[in-house]
């Protein structure tokens, strides 16, 4: 099974899109819950992490500074 890697200060894009319009989201918090800002209205969310993994299609743009590379599961 594929697991998703995301980190703090991440840009993920989601499966479902925000009333805004926009689908890309940042991750400015994470613990036992994630807290995601929309990229679009800069409205921040606050979603379990089992339900923000559920609803996660891809990481966009990686805080660490390896943009560039493609990301490989393992
Ligand atoms: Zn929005």
């Amino acid at each position: 099974m594929e697991r998703k890697v995301f980190q703090l200060g991440d840009i993920v894009q989601m499966k479902k899109s925000h009333p805004c319009g926009s689908n890309e989201m940042e991750i400015i918090r994470m613990g036992m819950d994630i807290r995601i800002k929309c990229v679009g209205c800069k409205h921040s969310v606050l979603i379990p992490r089992a339900k923000f993994e559920k609803n996660m299609k891809k990481v966009l743009r990686s805080a660490e500074g390896d943009q560039g590379s493609e990301m490989t599961s393992i």
